[in-house]
């Protein structure tokens, strides 16, 4: 099969850089098309794989509508308005999206609903491969230990982390809660100190660990009578979000429109 024509933008960014590198290592599969970044990106006019060492002979721009020209995908990990605006763009042109921008309000979310019945869309907040079969696994965890064992979610990340506890430990634990019927808000308690009484058995124990540059481990707690299960999602590298983001590009390439995420490109439902 033909190799897919990939978009990247943010190109001058951490995941964008981490997707370059991903696309150019599996060129069987797919081609760096076109790299872009906005207009005051210092990153303009390089070569779009000069941080890496490669010549690729693609240099970021910010000229949107020539780099959609023959695309099949475009992949945008960059900031919510700046995704909104190339969504309106390719939703113009019939160019597919992978989206891994986080942090959008209603309405932009809104509007990517709106888009996907034009394209196809993959919308994730986390892109890696483990992490959302780890949700999978979390749910049947849950279901099976739900009397007797006492839940509590320990993450780590690196010390310039400025958000407790990671959006993937809360996500972990609606997961759990969900399949509990619980609701996260009433039974979350976030740290504990000085005299804090018999655990709760209705409730989710979060606990947040920082330090030196630890990119992200989650351990999922069923602590039970006479044994304990831990299920653990340890992230070594960028890379991995990086991978599920082009493995979700070549699963959408079958589909011209529709909403989709992670569980549906793993098939995990
Ligand atoms: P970064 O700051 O290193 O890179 C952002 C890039 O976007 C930069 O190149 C910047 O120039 C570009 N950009 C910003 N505003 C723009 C605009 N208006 N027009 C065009 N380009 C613009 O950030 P990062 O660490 O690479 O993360 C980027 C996004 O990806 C964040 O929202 C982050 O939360 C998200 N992220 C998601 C996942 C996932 O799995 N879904 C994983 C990692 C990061």
């Amino acid at each position: 099969m033909k190799p897919l024509n990939v978009v990247i933008v943010g190109a001058g960014g951490r995941m964008g850089k981490t997707l370059i590198e991903a696309v150019l290592d599996q060129p069987q599969a797919f081609r760096l098309h076109a790299a872009l970044d906005r207009p005051e990106s210092p990153e303009q006019g390089r070569d779009a794989g000069a941080l890496l060492g490669h010549d690729t002979g693609v240099a970021i721009t910010h000229d949107v509508e020539a780099a959609l020209a023959d695309a099949d995908v475009l992949i945008d990990f960059t900031r919510p308005e700046a995704t909104l605006d190339y969504l309106q763009t390719c939703a113009a042109r019939g160019v597919n999206m992978v989206i891994g921008t986080t942090g959008f309000d209603a309405e932009g979310k809104r509007a990517i609903t709106a888009a996907a019945q034009r394209i196809g869309i993959v919308f994730a907040p986390n892109f890696s491969v483990g992490v959302n079969l780890t949700f999978k696994l979390l749910d049947i965890a849950a279901r099976v230990l739900s009397q007797g064992y006492d839940i509590e979610i320990v993450e780590a990340h690196h010390r310039h982390k400025v958000d407790a506890p990671s959006g993937t430990a809360l996500a972990m634990g609606e997961v759990v809660a969900q399949a509990l019927d619980r609701d996260l808000d009433a039974c979350a308690v976030y740290g504990r100190e000085g005299t804090t009484g018999a655990r709760d058995p209705s409730t989710i124990g979060f606990a947040t660990v920082r330090g030196g540059d630890i990119v992200g481990d989650h351990t999922v707690l069923f602590a039970g009578t006479g044994e304990r299960v831990e299920i653990t999602h340890k992230a070594s590298s960028r890379a991995t979000f990086a991978l599920g983001a082009l493995r979700a590009a070549g699963w959408l390439a079958q589909h011209k429109q529709g909403l989709f995420n992670m569980q549906d490109v793993l098939d995990l439902h």
